[in-house]
């Protein structure tokens, strides 16, 4: 068996299969379909399957589908395209629906044993009464119905008699308990809706707390891993199970969410964004949903990296941007084969230059010459990105000046004669002499440019919208209140930029474009006649992580 021992989960499933108090590790992810994944639920992910992979185990996908009002099966079939991306296999998938007959026999016990009531105090009534963090709750005038009342209305409530809201059943605990969670909660409520697998089945749904834990004995599940927010419900998902009549009781073990700068991390949020307009859908590149990342142009592999090194513990943090980010870069370095694209062309013609159909090849990966090279095509007219082309440079400067030389990637050294401007003064174009004695791998010329820019042939090159990206939110820690007045305005801009044909002909997705960043074919709006590219992220990478 490998053993991982990297963060305390794993010592205690070690443990606990060493002292052999559980057999065999079975986890579960158990997200709600009322949206889609994002890179918090990666981590979960990541941990729930990991753990099972690495102990010899297996994973449930259980949708907990109690909410019939947000839930569908859109996000159904969403979490699961996302899992399956990851490259993680599940067992089932399940769903908490799937037990709605089983919880409900459940919820007649607890009736039957005292320990659950009716109660019909309208909802806002219960929350005043529930009390604070420092003051007991008060009992419900209905807390000492008799067995046969209470059984007699939860059985009417599931007939559907009463309408939405009227009652409620409660697990009959303790009002005065210093844990708010455990003040007679709510574990059923009325809801005339319409549920994406049930239909018209029920009108009566399990509240979570009542759910999970019966869900996660029903199946086995060995360690019943969730975030620390849900520490404060272990008393009651303890005493739900301590309390009917089933002989099989998982341990629920608490870790810390991720949270991440300049986002929030939250499907109700999310779902707003979309909602409103601000994004292009769920899978917008500038989300940080799984699907967004996966349009975006990060790697599975780069995430699962990223969960790994941020690692599990009991401390809640914000993970930089850029951890991610270079993580990113870290897997496409190795993964991207380079190509040439001008992102803002300014033309250049070689006022000396003749030859016809000449190719210059360029490697597709410098670092991998085994994955080979292609040919450009090079000719009297090209284009350099406008940037790399400066009237009054700044010191320093390493590129093209008037008068001035640079080299051409993988081509020739080229000296820049003439500026052509506009009549409102801008730069149209660029009359250069190119150096025939300079071809890059053959350079007799003797002459050293201090600047290689990048280049594509003008007749070939492919234009293409290429979108540019900056972060959704300005604060590195958006509220959720006015998480909607810290949206970046400028977050997404579209280049018409000129591309190499050979990375249009390629069938990868993904490719470094020299000097510029690492840029994907657009999963949803890329054609073969109109090009539509994301910039996954730059090549700036001052980033360095220290303790990771
Ligand atoms: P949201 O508020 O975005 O809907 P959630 O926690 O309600 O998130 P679920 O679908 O209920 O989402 O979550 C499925 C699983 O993913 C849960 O076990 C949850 O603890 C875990 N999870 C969700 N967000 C994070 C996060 N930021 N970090 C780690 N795990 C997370
Ligand atoms: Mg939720």
């Amino acid at each position: 068996m490998a053993e991982d021992l990297r963060d305390f989960i794993r010592h205690r499933i070690r443990d606990d299969l060493r002292t052999a108090a559980v057999e065999r590790v079975v986890t579960r992810f158990p997200p709600e379909p009322n949206g889609f994944l994002h890179i918090g639920h990666a981590k979960s992910i990541c941990l729930n399957f990991g753990v099972a992979q690495e102990f010899g185990g297996t994973t449930y996908l259980r949708y907990d589908d109690t909410n019939p009002l947000r839930e569908s099966d859109e996000f159904v079939e969403a979490i699961q395209r996302d899992i399956d991306w990851l490259g993680f296999d599940w067992e089932g998938p399940t769903f908490a629906s799937d037990y709605f007959e089983q919880l409900y026999e459940f919820a007649e016990q607890l009736i039957e044993r005292g320990k659950a009531f009716v109660c019909s105090l309208p909802a806002d009534e219960i929350r005043a009464t529930r009390g604070t963090l420092t003051d007991p709750g008060t009992d419900s005038p209905y807390r000492d119905r008799t067995v046969a009342e209470n059984l007699d209305l939860f059985r009417r409530m599931r007939a559907g008699e009463f309408p939405d809201g009227s009652h409620v059943l409660r697990a009959r605990i303790d009002m005065a308990s210093p844990n708010v969670n455990m003040r007679d909660p709510v574990i059923y409520r009325i809801r005339h809706a319409t549920h994406h697998r049930t239909g018209d089945a029920w009108c009566i749904y399990p509240m979570y707390d009542f759910t999970h834990c019966i869900c996660d004995a029903l199946e086995g599940i060995s360690h019943s891993l969730c975030t620390l927010e849900f520490e404060d419900h272990r008393p009651l998902y303890d005493w739900v199970l301590d309390n009917i009549a089933i002989n099989y009781h998982p341990p629920q073990i608490e870790f810390s969410r991720l949270s991440l700068e300049y986002t929030v991390m939250s499907k109700r949020l999310f779902s707003a964004l979309v909602d409103d307009g601000h994004v292009m859908g769920w899978d917008d590149p500038r989300m940080p949903t799984l699907a967004g990342m996966r349009r975006r142009g990060y790697p599975a592999g780069a995430i699962r990296e990223f969960c790994r090194r941020i690692g599990v513990t009991k401390s809640d943090g914000t993970v930089e941007y850029e951890f991610l980010e270079f993580c990113v870069r870290r897997d496409l370095a190795a993964a991207a084969p380079r190509a040439m694209a001008v992102l803002d062309p300014l033309r250049v013609v070689l006022t000396n230059y003749e030859s016809d159909g000449e190719t210059l090849a360029a490697p597709w990966h410098p670092q991998q010459p085994e994955r080979g090279s292609r040919d450009m095509a090079f000719s009297k007219t090209l284009y350099i990105e406008r940037d790399d082309f400066s009237e009054n440079p700044p010191s320093k400067y390493r590129r093209l000046v008037p008068g001035g030389m640079v080299r051409l990637r993988y081509g020739y050294i080229i000296v820049c004669e003439d500026v052509v401007k506009n009549i409102s003064g801008e730069v149209e174009e660029l009359r250069c002499r190119y150096v025939p004695a300079s071809k890059s791998g053959n350079d007799t010329s003797g002459l050293k440019p201090k600047g290689v820019i990048h280049w594509v042939e003008a007749e070939s090159a492919v234009a293409a919208d290429v979108r540019l990206f900056e972060r959704l939110f300005t604060d590195p820690r958006p509220g959720s209140a006015d998480f909607a007045d810290t949206l970046n305005p400028d977050s997404m801009r579209v280049a018409r930029a000129m591309v190499e044909p050979a990375v249009v002909a390629s069938d990868d997705a993904c490719f470094q474009f020299e000097r510029t960043g690492y840029f994907v074919k657009d999963n949803r709006d890329y054609r073969p006649g109109a090009a539509v590219f994301n910039r996954t992220v730059s090549l700036r990478d001052s980033y360095r992580p220290e303790t990771r």
